[in-house]
């Protein structure tokens, strides 16, 4: 056997770490060795990267498709069975509802060519507005903003090397050392380069152990935070006024709202003592030059978009955005959360991150898929309100790399709406919470077994090479859109070919804002990724953007004027205590993958309820106890995890496990009124010894 390395990156978070993989036996086994040259994790691994491969196995992953007998029971059946049952039951629905009582649901880990394809699908074959994918539940308050500010969203407008360069980072909401381990390093190498950090967070997280400054406000307080340190900036006379004057607008409204907040006031809502306040300005704008990254801790809010809005205010205020080595951006969270959002998944968005509603937008995409443009479906529903239709106005649904049976909030009420379904069809490499729902299951390959392109948190477009022969019995998305696509009457436009499919995203992304055009397979293997914007073969890419102009009309950023507001769902005496959710480091979001592997079920084998010592003393509670935690939507039980780590009013609950410690049938999805983010990080609960 010729034992060839093949270099690739792991199926997991927007990091995108490379790897290799290497094989062990002629039966298709594979083994993770490190591939030091890939720049951005220089072949440091986190133990869901290195276990990766163990999810390839047969017993792990499904090997064949399943079809919902009149007995009730999942039973295997041929793909051709299957795939006639899923295009019978999409064109029973249509047929008798309408284009639009057919659901799509996507996901955030899907390629860029599978995002491609399956919001084609949706528009051209289903002829339904209703599409859209799990990303909305992890970065869409952040899009929304960059939009909103700078006119284009890219989670980091600058490659993670600059980090360690810059003068002083404050990391909002974000636990690095748990969610991106090989990550952390930027910000080790920051502080040896004399750099400063900032962490806040409710919780005294690994991460922000590493910090020079480590702020604990209240969960859902964060945009108040951030205006009353841009309060100080004003007072303190710290404002940048050269650069206000000459790449922005907006300034004096947004001036107005962050003066209403004054340090005394922000202190009483967030519980963070002036004096750090001021310790935390005077740190930042001490420095030369400073970065402001946020991830899921400001954006999943019902005011998640405002939050970060206030967050680039602060950056524009103080001259640390569109010049070298500042700036601010989001830590995009799911494996292709950025290139997800970008090719035609999200409900309002076509190809190159154009928007649906724009006629010359309308017009190029249609020319690419030869369809007429007045054929494109509009924006349809967001994620949480098209999974809330179930059963009601959307009567079928594909579901394509998702899990929101665990993922959504108010995670029971979604499951029921599941279940309420006429047909539900799930395309997966496991039997997942929700496949285990379906009337039919589709088995696909996976990351190793196929190739295609992902987009990093950076913004750099990363090919995943097939390394290993997928077994019998599995097909690829692309192959099985390019088989429905057919039985439904669509014979061409649906290539299963990865890389015919992104020559033509390629096309199809040309002249929009995520500019993919001079993006090649040969490119981003030879050149360990390229940047979009790219919109020719000559051209280098783009890893800085903004440096000379802003992506808006006028080249200027805009401040946006924004004001504190409560969660959606206060404490009060019947609830009495913030619930706040997240990750552990050995399991990834849904947990459908992760918790198959045996190393890391080890390692974190099952939710838990992290709360004080005084609430667990108060509640009578010690560790390992069962706790039972209520909100206004259910009830979850886990054993306690008692720390002086968190806050003495606030329980945090990992979100990778279903059944009795599902922390999502909790969570309130109240949504943000911009990007229609659900409010997964903060809401009322009561918390009692479960015993
Ligand atoms: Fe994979 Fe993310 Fe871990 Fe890197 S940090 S190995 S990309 S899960």
């Amino acid at each position: 056997m010729v034992r060839t390395e093949t270099s690739t990156h792991c199926p997991y978070c927007a990091l995108q770490c490379g790897m290799k993989l290497r094989p062990v036996t002629d039966g298709g086994v594979v083994e993770v060795v490190e591939r030091t040259e890939f720049p951005v994790n220089r072949g440091a691994l986190c133990g869901k990267g290195r276990t990766a491969p163990a999810v390839l196995a047969a017993g792990v992953r499904l090997t064949g498709p399943l079809v919902r007998g009149a007995g009730g029971e999942l039973a295997p059946a041929s793909w051709d069975e299957a795939l006639e049952r899923v295009a019978d039951g999409l064109r029973g629905t249509r047929a008798e509802h309408g284009a639009d009582a057919v659901g799509v649901f996507g996901g955030g880990g899907l390629t860029n060519e599978k995002a491609y394809a399956l919001g084609k699908f949706a528009r051209v074959v289903l002829g339904t507005s209703q599409i859209d994918y799990n990303g909305r539940f992890c970065m869409s308050s952040a899009a929304a903003a960059h939009q909103r500010a700078f006119g284009l969203d890219r989670g980091l407008p600058f490659p993670l090397e600059d980090i360690p360069r810059t003068g002083c980072v404050i990391l909002v909401g974000s636990n690095l050392a748990e969610t991106m381990p090989p990550a952390l390093r930027y910000l080790t190498e920051l502080r040896e380069n004399g750099g400063r950090l900032i962490v806040i967070d409710p919780r005294r997280t690994r991460t922000a152990e590493q910090a020079d400054l480590h702020l604990a406000p209240r969960p859902g307080t964060d945009l108040a935070l951030a205006l009353g340190m841009l309060h100080l900036v004003v007072a303190d006379g710290r404002v940048d006024e050269e650069f206000v004057r000459t790449r922005t607008n907006g300034w004096d409204e947004a001036r107005a709202g962050a003066m209403a907040h004054w340090p005394e006031l922000v202190e009483r809502l967030t519980g963070v003592p002036v004096p750090q306040l001021r310790e935390a300005v005077e740190m930042f704008c001490g420095a030369e030059n400073g970065m402001v990254l946020t991830a899921r801790g400001p954006e999943q809010q019902a005011k998640g978009t405002d939050t970060v809005g206030a967050w680039i205010n602060f950056c524009l205020a103080t001259g640390r955005a569109g010049r070298p080595l500042s700036g601010y951006g989001c830590l995009t969270g799911q494996g292709n959360g950025q290139g997800g959002r970008e090719h035609g998944q999200k409900a309002d968005q076509l190809p190159g991150y154009r928007k649906l509603t724009d006629p010359a937008a309308r017009r190029h995409v249609a020319a690419v898929w030869g369809v007429d443009p007045d054929t494109l479906p509009g924006p349809g529903r967001s994620a949480y309100e098209l999974l809330d239709a179930l059963g009601q106005d959307v009567r079928s649904l594909l579901v394509m790399g998702s899990n929101p049976v665990v993922s959504a909030p108010h995670a029971g009420h979604i499951e029921e709406r599941l279940k309420s379904l006429d047909f539900l069809a799930v395309a997966d490499v496991v039997l997942s919470e929700t496949a285990a729902l379906a009337d039919v299951v589709l088995p696909v390959t996976q990351w190793a077994e196929e190739s295609g392109t992902t987009t990093s948190l950076e913004g750099r477009v990363l090919l995943r090479q097939q390394a290993v022969t997928p077994p019998e019995g599995v097909r690829s998305d692309l192959e099985v859109l390019n088989t429905l696509a057919g039985l439904l009457g669509h014979g061409k436009g649906f290539p299963a070919d990865p890389e015919e499919v992104f020559d033509e995203l390629r096309r199809a992304s040309a002249g929009g804002p995520a500019d993919y055009a001079g993006i090649t397979y040969a490119r981003i293997a030879a050149e360990d990724g390229v940047f979009w914007p790219c919109p020719d073969e000559e051209h280098a890419g783009t890893p800085r953007l903004f440096l000379e102009r802003f992506a808006t009309d006028d080249g200027r950023a805009r401040f946006v004027p924004v004001t504190h507001r409560a969660a959606a769902e206060e404490t009060d005496a019947e609830y009495p205590v913030v619930l706040t959710t997240g990750r552990v480091v050995s399991q990834y979001q849904s947990g459908a993958q992760t918790r198959r592997v045996a190393e890391l079920n080890a390692a974190a084998p099952g939710p838990f309820v992290e709360l004080h010592p005084r609430l667990a003393e108060r509640i009578g509670v010690a560790e390992g106890e069962a706790v039972a935690v209520t909100s206004r939507r259910g009830r979850a039980v886990a054993p306690a995890r008692i720390t002086v780590a968190i806050r003495q009013d606030t329980v945090f609950m990992p979100f990778h496990w279903p059944g009795e410690g599902r922390a999502n049938t909790l969570t309130n999805p109240a949504l943000d009124p911009v990007s229609r983010m659900p409010e997964f990080k903060v809401c009322a609960v009561r918390v009692e010894a479960a015993g």
